[in-house]
């Protein structure tokens, strides 16, 4: 029976590949396993084995002809067999459509502005909002020799060095060694310790006060020009900045829209700042709530129930949904809830909140769980029921800018409707993180200034900072099948790492999802200590399409954690050393 040769998948994103080199001729004997052609992608050229033994009877493709992934470039027939009619008629011709040109590169705005100073026409490129979308885009298109203009109306760093990222990683890492000293009986009167809730966060204010400073220096160093005030457009290359009722009008060709999002609430729960509180006023905390319900098992949700569990308050999450971190893989999602519970945090799903009271002694919450009114009374309430994009003042109807929802709508090069102007994190909404709004940035700038740079959601990880981690990257295993993979999953628990268990940080696993054949990198999930940095080497895998068996191979330091990583891409084939045979 004929078998056909195709052009591999290659990973998620890669849609041709180019024949290179064929290794046999049409007539020539192969066996399976062996290579018989070389294809080439816009990532790795790489070698594709014959699946069979028999003669290439045809060769299909020929070589330096680029086409679709799947394609079928050859068949395989046995030593006296025919060449079925049906691939008689195939030829080269109709199987290949010529690669189409790369498109036309505009010309690059350096050539017209030296970099920080803007020319007649005014500034190359302006930016709207100086968070980790922004003042990221400002830094990079200064390095490519734009005149920059940033417009910030608040704090430099933005939501996530002010009130977001790193003020919880501050505190988040303060309270992990309280209750490491506080749970642990290797200290002596370790449980009677406290907490100095001042010092935490005056040691938060210092740290994003560096940052703050850092990234000034940085923005000095490139020439960025600075401006304090609220942004909005008059036209497209016209920006408005307002500042203590004082207007001043800036001239652009570009124009980049990274004016974030803020604290959503819902309309039934007014955010007091007092009994009802935002993320915004966790970041100034005053004191240590006895009681604490948080509405929203988010990211959000789950970061504070740690942090304020470790604080000593009693938490209870309310979330609407059947399961927190409901995007999350299923397998992350019941570790982490079993992991959660374990620690104390009480988790009420089908739980929606109707409204939230604030009274004498605290805060009445309503709670309809499935079809069923309930009361949950507390101390402090946390809303963490999602953000909202920043629009308002930005006079976006005045130059037609489309929105998707609440959402400025872009395309994946980060242009809106109007040209010359782009939209880049939060406000965007696609993955409301800091690194995200980075790489946006980033992809706007590289566009404007004439390169051609599309964003790739599906290599940017998802991180939560519970105790454990929990870090994502790529398809989740019921995503992986329902898109008609062939998949097998490598799994490695922390328990069985020498390096984890010395740490004390034993819970939690490594769960890599790769295509069966060539082991595609597809998803990589883990939950567990440092489980957000760990995640930096599987990007790096999949980045450079490495498969699941290079992950496998490569030596690591021992002992360390990302042993785990190493003995989960082993586990894949059934070859972890430091598991039990199968
Ligand atoms: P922002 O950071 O919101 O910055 C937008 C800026 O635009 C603001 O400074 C604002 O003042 C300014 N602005 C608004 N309108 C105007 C105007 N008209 N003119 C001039 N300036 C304007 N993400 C992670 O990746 N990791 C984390 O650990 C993490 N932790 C978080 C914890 C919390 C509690 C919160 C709330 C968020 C967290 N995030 C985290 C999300 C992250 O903060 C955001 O995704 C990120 O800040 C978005 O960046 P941005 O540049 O799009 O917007
Ligand atoms: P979210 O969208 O992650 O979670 C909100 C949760 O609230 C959902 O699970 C939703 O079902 C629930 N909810 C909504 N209405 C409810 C109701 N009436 N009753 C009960 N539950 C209800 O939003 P978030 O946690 O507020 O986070 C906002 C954004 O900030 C996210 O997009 C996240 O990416 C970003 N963020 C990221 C990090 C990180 O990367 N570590 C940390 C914090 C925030």
């Amino acid at each position: 029976m004929a078998i056909e040769v195709v052009v591999p998948m290659l990973g998620i994103t890669v849609e041709k590949g180019k024949i290179l080199k064929w290794h046999k001729s049409e007539g020539d004997s192969v066996t399976k396993g062996e290579p018989i052609f070389e294809v080439e992608t816009d990532k790795v050229v790489t070698e594709v084995e014959s699946p069979g033994t028999g003669i290439l009877k045809k060769i299909l493709i020929r070589e330096n002809v680029e086409v679709p992934i799947l394609t079928l470039v050859g068949v395989i027939t046995g030593k006296d067999e025919e060449l079925p009619q049906k691939y008689r008629t195939v030829g080269a011709e109709t199987q290949a459509p010529p690669v189409s040109p790369a498109p036309p590169k505009t010309s690059s705005p350096s050539a017209q502005a030296p970099a920080g100073r803007a020319s007649g026409e005014g500034y190359d490129i302006a930016i709207l909002g100086a968070g980790p979308g922004g003042y990221v885009a400002a830094i990079r298109a200064a390095q490519m020799g734009a005149a920059v203009l940033l417009v910030e109306k608040s704090e430099v760093g933005g939501t996530c060095l002010n009130w977001g990222c790193i003020p919880t990683k501050s505190f988040l890492s303060d309270v992990k060694v309280y209750k490491r000293v506080k749970e642990s009986d290797l200290f002596i009167n370790g449980s009677k310790v406290s907490i100095d809730l001042k010092k935490m966060v005056s040691r938060k204010d210092k740290v994003v006060e560096t940052m703050k400073r850092g990234i000034s220096l940085l923005l000095e160093s490139q020439k960025v020009k600075r401006v304090s005030g609220a942004g909005k457009f008059l036209d497209p290359q016209t920006i408005e900045v307002t500042s203590n009722g004082k207007a001043e009008t800036f001239k652009a060709k570009h124009v980049i829209i990274a004016t974030g999002s803020r604290v959503a609430s819902l309309p039934t729960v007014k955010v007091d700042g007092k009994k009802i509180l935002s993320s915004d006023d966790v970041v100034h905390l005053k004191e240590i709530p006895k009681e604490v319900v948080i509405i929203g098992g988010g990211v959000i949700g789950v970061e504070f129930a740690t942090l304020f569990n470790g604080l000593g308050s009693k938490v209870t999450i309310l979330e609407m949904l059947p399961q927190i971190i409901s995007t999350e893989d299923e397998e992350v999602i019941r570790g982490l809830k079993i992991l959660l519970e374990k620690q104390g945090i009480t988790l009420l799903t089908q739980a929606r909140v109707l409204s939230a009271t604030p009274g004498k002694d605290g805060v009445e919450v309503a709670i309809d769980r499935e079809g069923k009114q309930e009361k949950v009374r507390c101390e402090r309430v946390i809303m963490a029921v999602g953000r909202s994009p920043y629009t308002e003042g930005l006079s976006l109807d005045r130059i037609g800018v489309q929105m998707e929802g609440r959402f400025i709508k872009v395309n994946s090069r980060m242009e809106t409707n109007v040209a010359g102007v782009y939209a880049i994190g939060d406000v965007i909404g696609k993955m409301m993180l800091a690194h995200a709004a980075s790489a946006e940035g980033i992809v706007a700038v590289e566009n404007i200034m004439g390169e051609a740079k599309e964003i790739n959601y599906h290599r940017i990880p998802s991180c939560i900072y519970t105790f454990p981690e929990v870090a994502s990257v790529g398809l989740k295993e019921i995503e992986a099948k329902q898109k008609g993979y062939d998949i097998q999953v490598g799994r490695f628990p922390y328990l069985s790492s020498g390096k984890a268990l010395a740490m004390g940080e034993s819970e939690g696993f490594v769960k890599i999802i790769a295509e069966k054949r060539l082991g595609q990198i597809l998803g990589v999930h883990i939950l567990g200590e440092r489980a957000t940095d760990l995640m930096g080497e599987c990007l790096l895998a999949m980045n450079v399409e490495a498969s699941i068996e290079d992950l496998g191979e490569v030596i690591k330091g021992h002992p360390t954690l990302s042993e785990t990583v190493m003995e989960a891409a082993l586990d894949w084939r059934k070859m972890a050393i430091h598991l039990p045979k199968k």
